[in-house]
């Protein structure tokens, strides 16, 4: 089963005109009818996608669809050409996917540093100088620069998460997803019409991003085959972290080690390299538990469990910035 996130923008983009070429002649003193010296337009602007390995999400152009390139300068007097128009270079994520209005490919950009103009610039309109010949020396004729290319492109980026929530039905999990997420990315392809995994882009600054995938329907016996679990626990293998969060509502110490063992088992039961995957453990709610309670059992779960957890509140937001952080710094170990 394949499962696509997919993550997409329109765009429009206007490459730069290029400038007009000039009519002019020689003003010089003592030389009484100079030639023909009006100069090239320079070419304007070409809008490039380019596919910057630091970018990950299509997040950027939200609300930004127009994209403009500087029109070329005319040319002027002196044979001197127009200044070309600066290109604009738009920086894609690695993978984007660019179409055209009718959904045709028009490039996939799936190297680093790949980049492809999608609106070429109008070349420069020629002066009048380009014009002259022995037989006609002083010509008027002059052509104005072209238009740049405009075009309305779909860009469209498979995500893959980063980060697979774990935990029994009402842990929290979809609350969790939508207090940290900037931005909640399309699903295509999915084949279940009621229960869809939800992807969820946490952002925890300009350039550290994680893409975290809400994986409903996990229940006990998913690994067997039944119910929805075991399609979701597929589509978990791509993901390079788990966060298990636990409810500790109304729950004894036991009954959450207990809650714990259920997914783990779930997991466990689907892949055994799944299973050894780093996972954060989270005890989730903690607005329901006076503060020292939920330290206690934050102890107790970790030693009972023999591994560290966390707590956090997913309608209060506490906690959920050292979550992230944790999570960025098991995703990228060498920073
Ligand atoms: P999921 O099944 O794991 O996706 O859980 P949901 O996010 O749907 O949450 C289940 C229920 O728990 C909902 O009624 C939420 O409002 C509630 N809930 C989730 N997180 C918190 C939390 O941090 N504190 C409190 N008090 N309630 C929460
Ligand atoms: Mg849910």
């Amino acid at each position: 089963m394949s499962i696509r996130f997919v993550d997409e923008a329109w765009i429009n983009v206007y490459a730069g005109k290029g400038g007009d070429g000039c009519c002019s002649f020689r003003r010089e003193k003592y030389v009484p009818r100079g030639g023909p010296d009006g100069g090239d337009g320079g070419r304007g602007g070409h809008v490039i996608l380019f596919a910057d390995p630091h970018v990950q999400t299509l997040l950027d152009f939200t609300g930004r669809p127009v994209h403009k390139a500087e029109k070329g300068r005319p040319g002027s007097s002196k044979n001197q050409s127009g200044r070309m128009g600066a290109d604009l270079r738009i920086p894609v994520p690695v993978g984007t996917m660019v179409y055209d209005e009718e959904g045709h490919m028009i490039v996939d950009l799936a190297e680093s540093e790949q980049e492809f103009v999608i609106a070429k610039g109008g070349e420069g309109g020629r002066g009048n100088t380009g014009f002259a010949t022995s037989t006609h020396q002083s010509p008027r004729e002059f052509t104005p620069g072209e238009e740049g290319e405009e075009r309305r492109v779909h860009l469209e980026l498979k995500l893959i998460a980063d980060v697979g929530l774990l935990g029994l039905p009402n842990a929290g999990k979809s609350t969790f997803l939508s207090r940290v997420s900037s931005a909640h990315p399309k699903i295509a392809d999915y084949p279940f019409t009621t229960l869809s995994p939800q992807l969820g882009i946490a952002e925890l600054d300009t350039f550290r991003r994680i893409v975290l995938a809400d994986v409903p329907g996990l229940i006990e016996g998913a690994a067997d085959g039944v119910g929805l679990g075991i399609g979701f626990l597929k589509h978990l293998e791509r993901t390079r972290v788990m966060l298990h969060l636990l409810d500790p509502h109304d729950r004894e110490i036991d009954e959450l080690v207990h809650d714990h063992q259920v997914i783990r088992g779930e997991v466990g039961a689907h892949s055994t390299e799944l299973a050894e995957r780093p996972t954060i453990t989270v005890i989730n709610k903690s607005d329901l538990l006076p503060a020292e309670d939920v330290e206690k059992i934050r102890i107790e779960l970790q030693e009972r469990l023999n591994e560290p957890v966390m707590v956090i509140s997913g309608v209060t937001g506490d906690g959920i910035r050292s979550v992230l952080e944790q999570l960025w710094r098991l995703l990228n170990p060498s920073e």
